[in-house]
């Protein structure tokens, strides 16, 4: 039976937003509460790579002219394929296929593209501003008769909705409440700083993807991820540079410090590796350098909980992965997207539903966070987890 009442959203990432674009599309009321005050929140420094689950999720869910802006400011990465490079000596390794073993390109493959995470922000909010509630942090739901409310951090509470979706990324309320602990995160002990620098930085680097290896420390590897096109549409790329446990971690072990402590940091990791590479961490932007610790729910997969009728989780909230794989936000476009059809179809919410996106998702969501975990594993030689929520 379809229903008035909206359907709630938790969270305006990659997921949260591709679901209330959907929404729209359909006519399909909801209300989406974001954490961020603005949409242009944060520091996002780092690209994503969008391959063919996201891509299509996009091109399915977006009015076409709206899917052609959103194309419009990607750079084309053909089919992904990742050139491992030696960061003394600039050595080029065999090239891995995209999926291939050890590589870090998204499988699946199709075309491969680059967008910058405030881009793609910016673009998947377009139109739906005026139903967006900026600074609405959500820290529980309280189930009505017929519906459900968000309670928030100031107290106060959100309309009753016919639907409550948690797509408010790894350290979700939602997530807690509704699998009571059943849905775990690990820290995987890799650490990881993002940053960005101009473009002209690359240029001792050249264009592709790229996972760039010291394999030279006393103690530990360090990785750098980056990918990079001819033509820019950006004024920075970014970049990602991971190390193995233990390799490094944030001042005080504080991961919320960003800027110029995590640039310098990333400089002094680098200080050895080759001059042209060296160059894009001494010209990086201070300011947009952070901290970040490598997490993973569950690699067995999505658990099993009871399922609410009334409330269901996307991307991240319910399956966060590893950077590794590029395919985090792929997978919970993918989610936004299923989950579209499943409310478009019923013209709203209806009793089942959850239950039957839930059963979907799992299977290829828990392949993935497999697939992303071993992946990082390799790559950063983790083994151990520690249990974080
Ligand atoms: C360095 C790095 C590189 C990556 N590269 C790739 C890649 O190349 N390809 C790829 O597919 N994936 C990549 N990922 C993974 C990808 O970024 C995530 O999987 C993706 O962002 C998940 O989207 P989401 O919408 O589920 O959650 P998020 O992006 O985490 O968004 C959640 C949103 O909810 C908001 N929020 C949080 N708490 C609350 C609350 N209590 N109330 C209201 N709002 C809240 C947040 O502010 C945020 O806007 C990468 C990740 C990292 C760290």
């Amino acid at each position: 039976m379809s229903s008035a009442k909206p359907v709630l959203i938790s969270g305006a990432g990659p997921g949260g937003l591709l679901l209330a674009q959907s929404l729209r599309s359909k006519g399909i009321p909801f209300k989406l509460y974001e954490r961020d005050t603005a949409g242009s929140s944060r520091a996002q420094g780092y690209r994503i790579r969008i391959s063919v689950d996201g891509i299509s999720a996009l091109e399915q869910v977006l009015e076409p002219a709206h899917y052609a802006r959103f194309r419009a400011g990607c750079t084309d990465l053909g089919a992904g394929n990742v050139e491992i490079v030696d960061a003394i000596t600039m050595q080029a390794k065999p090239m891995q296929p995209a999926g291939g073993p050890g590589g870090v390109a998204p499988p699946g493959g199709g075309d491969v593209v680059g967008v910058d995470r405030a881009f793609l922000r910016r673009t998947l909010l377009e139109g739906i501003e005026q139903v967006t509630v900026f600074g609405a942090q959500v820290v529980g739901y309280t189930l009505e008769e017929d519906g459900v409310a968000a309670r928030f951090a100031d107290g106060t509470t959100s309309p009753v909705g016919c639907l409550l979706v948690g797509a408010d990324g790894v350290r979700s309320a939602l997530t807690k409440q509704l699998t009571k602990g059943a849905l775990k995160v690990y820290d995987t002990g890799a650490t990881m700083i993002h940053g960005s620098s101009p473009v002209a930085a690359f240029e001792g680097l050249g264009t592709g993807v790229f996972s760039i290896r010291d394999e030279t420390r006393e103690r530990g590897r360090i990785v750098m991820i980056t990918n990079t096109v001819r033509k820019a549409q950006t004024p920075s790329f970014g970049w990602v540079l991971g190390g193995t446990p233990g390799t490094f971690s944030a001042p005080n072990d504080d991961f919320s410090v960003v800027g110029k402590p995590a640039a310098d940091l990333s400089r002094e990791l680098t200080a050895r590796w080759h001059d042209r590479l060296r160059r894009i961490f001494e010209e990086q932007i201070d300011e947009e350098a952070a901290f970040l610790k490598m997490s993973t729910s569950s690699p067995d997969g999505v658990p099993e909980w009871d399922n609410e009728p009334r409330v269901t989780l996307i991307g991240d909230a319910v399956h966060a992965m590893t950077p590794a794989g590029g395919v985090g936000a792929n997978t919970a476009l993918k989610d936004a997207a299923f989950l579209g059809r499943l409310l478009g179809a019923a013209g709203g919410f209806r009793d089942g539903l959850t239950a039957e996106y839930e059963r979907e998702m799992r299977s290829y969501a828990s392949a993935n966070v497999k697939m992303s975990f071993e992946r990082a594993s390799r790559l950063l030689s983790i083994t151990e987890l520690t249990k974080t929520i």
